[in-house]
């Protein structure tokens, strides 16, 4: 697989292999006429209820009497995670959240459920512009947001959900763990299933293996935000904070909605099926998902390196059958995958 891994990326910029240009100054005129186009255009991702059979299904935006009638039919909550990060001169710096959280809106069209506004803010962040770091980037620790998501899903437990499908668009290797890690712990304690992955492991069948700012997280953003994703500022290649298969090259709209609809798919699935889930079906999701997680936490531990559990990510076969096996309930596949890790 030719996509380079963010751990790749964070080592490249470690030893000084990647730019570190300055950022240039753009007038607030230029800045926010830009803005509004982007903005006009991306809407199309939230259909109005009139004129469309596709529902408005963001919490924030519904009264009682809908929030009630969706609950009815899909007890589900998705809850999308990002933060501020830079992603090259040509994403918005707020990728990681708006594509997690128009990936949970699609979701949740299709297959039932209501989506929470995205939490932004998580562990890591390039050392670049714009870029709020709350936590450092491999810590495993999570003293931020670990706590608060996990009180997230203890009070959509007491709304009413019956599952809770957490998707972070923002993937450190600390972020990662911490985020599955605190799922199937909530699973355990609330007693309903509770899921915590970033969106590229739903899509590794689809070449996906996780990027920065590079071809794939820059064709998601062209498919879900038309119009936001601008090319023409990138300059010659290597790009400033930007690691993976070069998006000036290789980024499109098309690549972009054949990732989505693959990952759309299978939350779609979860989302209507997860809710329904017996007490022997929780346990064996529980199991599958604490086995990979602990695994992945034991090779950091292991060998002090936080990405040691995603060193076969890309080899097209250890891992590459989890979105699959997780949308199908084939959960010991997933307990075999983190065994092989
Ligand atoms: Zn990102």
């Amino acid at each position: 697989m030719e996509s380079m891994k963010r751990r790749q990326f964070l080592e490249g910029i470690a030893a000084g292999v990647l730019a570190e240009a300055a950022l240039p100054l753009v007038s607030c005129v230029r800045a926010t006429a830009s803005a509004k186009k982007a903005d006009a255009e991306s809407i199309a991702i939230y259909p109005k209820k009139e004129g469309t059979a596709m529902p408005e299904v963001r919490i924030e935006y519904l009264h009682p009497k809908e929030i009630e009638e969706r609950m009815g039919a899909c007890p589900t909550l998705f809850q999308p995670l990002g933060t501020v990060e830079w992603h090259g001169k040509h994403n918005w710096v707020g990728v990681d959240a708006l594509k997690a959280h128009a990936l949970c809106v699609q979701a949740a069209q299709r297959g039932g459920g209501l989506v929470a506004p995205p939490v932004y803010g998580g562990v890591g962040g390039l050392d670049q512009p714009h870029t709020f770091v709350m936590e450092p980037e491999n810590s495993l620790g999570g003293v931020y947001v670990r706590p608060w998501v996990e009180k997230l899903c203890s009070e959509a437990v007491r709304q009413g959900f019956k599952a809770v499908i957490i998707l972070t668009g923002h993937y450190g290797a600390g972020q990662q763990m911490i985020v599955r890690e605190l799922a199937v712990r909530m699973s355990r304690l609330l007693g309903v299933p509770i899921l915590g992955t970033p969106e590229y492991v739903l899509a590794l069948d689809e070449g996906y293996s996780g990027d920065h700012a590079a071809w794939g997280e820059t064709s998601l953003m062209m498919h879900l935000y038309p119009g936001s994703v601008d090319l023409s500022r990138l300059g010659e290649a290597p790009h400033q904070g930007v690691g993976g298969r070069d998006p000036k090259l290789y980024a499109t709209a098309a690549d972009g909605k054949r990732l989505a609809d693959r990952i759309v798919e299978r939350l779609a699935r979860l989302a209507a099926r997860m809710p329904q889930w017996d007490g022997a079906t929780l346990d064996r999701f529980i199991a599958a998902e604490g086995a990979l997680v602990d695994r992945q936490i034991r090779l950091a531990a292991e060998t002090g390196k936080a990405w040691e559990g995603w060193r076969k990510i890309g080899d097209g076969k250890t891992i590459t059958p989890y979105g699959q096996a997780l949308a199908e309930e084939r959960f010991e596949e997933i307990a075999q995958i983190a065994a092989n890790l």
